[in-house]
């Protein structure tokens, strides 16, 4: 079936590459509309383009996904992400991007996201550091008016084009950062280059992606949810590390990273799994904070 983008390694540019994972049926054998209805949300029927490993770098991606064209359609009647995830969890989860970011840099000069969402670690940083800037690049137009409020009173350029970051000028960012967007980009190499440009000496780019190294992973085999029709590419620390060299980074270091769920969602969650109802059980609410599979990468200018 033709309609897909047919693509090479897109960290390296080889054409050499074998298949690792697929679903059943492989995504590229159907058309757009047939995928439509599996491109958001958790499914019965598990859907995704076959994963590759490119056999020069290791990067494990897709080869046939869909086009730019295609895949603005598809963001654009997309919810906010993780809103089935209670809010105190989320924030607990987001600061804790922040506070690994405010250990490896000085928060000052200016900060820019990719995909701020409603910006809550953006918030954090108009807080707690002292940037003169925030540059937040954000697709989703009705979460313009929650960024806004984040950030204020601070001199903020919210911008809905993800794709170009110049109007942010060269070498003053001291901290980037980049929360689930990398391995959703068609051309992350060409989004590395472009912030890494926008660093000043010394200035870090902080990337939060799923692990495919991980163990959960390797667990979860073809049912791990990262494996859908989002990821173009999912990233290891191997992976991670190699294209951010080659994007020009002088040094990378990647942790584990933890995502906080209130322990009352977790066992409804473990309850729906196994086909029971918990909802009468007197559990805590506090967040509880799991190492589920994902890794935060610091690459430093
Ligand atoms: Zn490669």
């Amino acid at each position: 079936m033709s309609g897909f983008l047919q693509r090479s390694c897109p960290s390296c540019g080889h054409n050499r590459f074998a298949e690792k994972i697929r679903s059943e049926p492989r995504a590229e054998t159907l058309s757009l509309e047939e995928l439509r209805p599996f491109w958001a949300g958790f499914h019965e029927t598990k859907l995704f383009f076959s994963y590759h490993r490119c056999a020069a770098c290791g990067l494990l991606f897709a080869p046939r996904f869909f086009d730019d064209d295609q895949l603005a359609e598809l963001y654009s009647d997309l919810a906010p992400n993780m809103d089935i995830v209670p809010s105190a969890s989320i924030e607990a989860t987001q600061r804790s991007y922040f506070e690994a970011a405010a250990k490896a840099a000085a928060l000052e000069g200016g900060y820019l996201e990719i995909g701020p969402d409603v910006g809550h670690v953006a918030a954090h940083a108009a807080r707690t550091g002292c940037f003169d800037a925030f540059w937040l690049f954000e697709p989703n137009l009705t979460v313009h008016p929650h960024l806004a409020a984040a950030t204020a009173p601070f001199p903020t350029h919210i911008l809905s084009d993800m794709t170009d970051l110049s109007p942010v000028p060269d070498g003053s960012v001291g901290v980037a950062a980049m929360i689930h967007v990398l391995d959703h980009l068609l051309d992350p190499v060409s989004m590395l280059r472009q912030i890494h440009g926008k660093l000043r000496p010394g200035g870090i780019l902080m990337i939060v992606t799923h692990n495919e190294g991980s163990l959960l992973r390797k667990v979860m085999g073809r049912r791990w949810p990262p494996f859908c029709l989002q990821h173009p590419q999912l990233f290891s620390p191997a992976s991670i590390t190699a294209m951010l060299r080659r994007s020009g980074f002088a040094s990378a270091t990647v942790d584990r990273s933890t995502n906080y769920f209130p322990v009352d969602f977790l066992v409804k969650q473990a309850g729906k799994a196994i086909g029971l109802k918990f909802d009468r059980l007197p559990v805590p609410k506090a967040p509880l904070g799991l190492k589920l599979g994902n890794m935060i990468t610091m690459a430093k200018r």
